[in-house]
């Protein structure tokens, strides 16, 4: 499905909230790489899909409703075989049976395990008097208890994409602290760009959040993705 198509099923069917398969599959029409993430609609389903990706796989529960979703329980990494991938699927259908019951649940992504990276989130949100802003943080920590991020109004100049990822105080993890992997930095000012291009042309989208992407010497990973609309 194409981003327009996406946006006007989900209009037609009253949702604000994409699902992660969803965002995903906007971004890659992007170019923005992502974990490519695949809608199971069954645990044989699932199993089918983990084959075919390549064990270790991660399974998240896919629903339109479910905005957090290691927080209801719908989120298991790292599996490495059929029983595994099989009991997680159980699993995570039970947490949200519990946590969520009234969430409308189509199925799992089945994805990818994801190598560690440097973890980054970008996103995207509304200020009533700018409009659209963009965000760029690191993950973890960072941004949850340091409040280390930077802003800039969109649409994003090239200058503004390189000094926003280089003010914010955690940039020397980037770089690759102590002997750590180094993160690619121009790809990662390039998916600001594409995400400020974006938020530009796009007025129906209110909020992105891509986070988070995992960031490697020589690319970068979008590994969860959540696109809300107006
Ligand atoms: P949510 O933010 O809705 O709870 P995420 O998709 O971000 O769910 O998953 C939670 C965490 O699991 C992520 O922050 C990341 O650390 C890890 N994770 C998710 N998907 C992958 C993946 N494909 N590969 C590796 N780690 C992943
Ligand atoms: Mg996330």
């Amino acid at each position: 499905m194409s981003t327009n198509e996406i946006i006007a099923n989900a209009k037609k069917a009253s949702r604000t909230h994409l699902t992660e398969i969803e965002s995903k599959t906007i971004l890659e029409e992007l170019g923005i790489a992502t974990t490519e993430p695949r809608l199971a609609k069954s645990r044989d389903e699932a199993i089918s899909f983990a084959k075919g990706i390549g064990f270790p796989v991660v399974l998240k529960v896919s629903s339109a409703d479910i905005v957090h979703k290691s927080d209801s329980g719908g989120v298991k990494l790292g599996l490495t075989n059929e029983d595994e991938l099989a009991r997680a699927y159980d699993e995570i259908m039970a947490s949200i049976k519990r946590n969520q019951p009234d969430a409308v649940v189509e199925g799992v992504s089945v994805q990818k395990m994801a190598r560690p990276g440097v973890e980054v989130i970008i996103g995207m949100s509304k200020d009533p008097q700018f409009g659209p802003v963009l965000m760029f943080g690191l993950g973890g920590i960072f941004v949850e208890i340091l409040k280390d991020v930077a802003f800039r109004i969109v649409p994003l100049t090239k200058r503004d994409a390189h000094d926003m990822i280089r003010e914010i105080k955690g940039y020397p993890v980037l770089e690759g602290y102590r002997g750590q992997e180094p993160g690619n930095v121009p790809l990662l000012e390039d998916i600001l760009l594409k995400v400020s291009d974006f938020a530009d042309k796009t007025p129906q989208i209110k909020e992105m959040d891509l986070n988070p992407i995992f960031a490697y010497s020589q690319d970068v990973v979008a590994v969860d993705a959540r696109i809300i609309l107006e």
